[in-house]
């Protein structure tokens, strides 16, 4: 046994049997990036590289078991939230965050895949506003995503001011879904635009980057860095994910989470 024990990351999300999002996806991230992965499953998917073929939310009572069973066992640094499923598991994840205020949360609010498969039997936006985003430390939607979020905003500012007022205290709007020729993602808080943060663009469709990038925010939260940091090298990393990314099956590419595989020295 060592003396050091990783920040424990606690996530809930779905399980995908390709291990190229959700909860395996999440684990991977943050593994490498130095934290213990504490996963809660919500939701069981059939999937492939290609599409979602079906779907299972899990019982909410099992969610709320898996959640307590960590959160009574280890101290927690930080709680990520990826694929919820229904209106009930959101309620159920919220009457848990309940007990633990001062735990940072990152919200990945997805609700659709980037192929476009639904990730919820009904749309969540209504539960997301009002029961989970007024919690968050950060946000990490798309464009696609920000607006939904936001129906009242014209603009992506406005958009993150929305959210903003909703009690997010930081907002990250990642830029991939604009037809920029580089990637711009932009980090707010305090009512204003912080941060912005400028990418080459990759070539391929990847499955699982919104994963990777709301573990790797946690991951520098879990690890106590200041939010803005915490977004720079989250998106750093998560940009060299892809461009290691491989691609296993007939569809996607798949982010390599372990690209720095074989670069740590070996003190054993
Ligand atoms: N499946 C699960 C279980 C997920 O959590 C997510 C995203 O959060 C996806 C699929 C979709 O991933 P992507 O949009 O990157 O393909």
């Amino acid at each position: 046994m060592t003396a050091h024990t990783p920040p424990v990351v606690l996530v809930f999300g779905g399980t995908d049997p390709t291990s190229g999002a959700g909860i395996v996806a999440d684990a991977l991230a943050l593994a490498a990036l130095g934290c213990h992965p504490a996963t809660v499953a919500t939701a069981v998917t059939a999937q492939d590289t290609a599409g979602i073929k079906q779907f299972a939310a899990v019982d909410t009572e099992l969610v709320i078991a898996q959640a307590r069973a960590v959160l009574e066992d280890m101290p927690v640094a930080a709680i990520k939230t990826g694929m919820l499923g229904t209106p009930a598991l959101v309620t159920a994840v919220a009457s848990i965050l309940d007990d633990y205020p001062v735990i940072p949360l990152i919200i990945d609010p997805v609700q659709v895949s980037g192929r476009g498969d639904a990730l919820a039997d009904e749309p969540l936006d209504e539960v997301l506003r009002t029961l989970l985003l007024p919690r968050a430390r950060l946000v990490t939607p798309n464009t696609l995503e920000a607006r939904v979020l936001a129906p009242g905003a014209d603009t992506l500012d406005a958009c993150a001011q929305e959210l903003m007022t909703l009690g997010c205290d930081y907002v990250l709007i990642t830029g991939t879904h604009d037809p920029t020729p580089r990637v711009v993602h932009r980090l707010y808080s305090n009512h204003r635009l912080i941060d912005s943060f400028t990418f080459d663009r990759l070539p391929a469709n990847y499955h699982g980057s919104g994963c990777t990038l709301a573990s790797a925010c946690a991951a520098g939260l879990a690890h106590g860095l200041e939010p803005v940091n915490a977004c720079a090298q989250a998106l750093t990393y998560t940009w060299h994910t892809l461009k290691h990314g491989y691609r296993p099956g007939m569809g996607q590419v798949i982010p390599d989470r372990l690209y720095r595989r074989g670069q740590e020295t070996d003190d054993a």
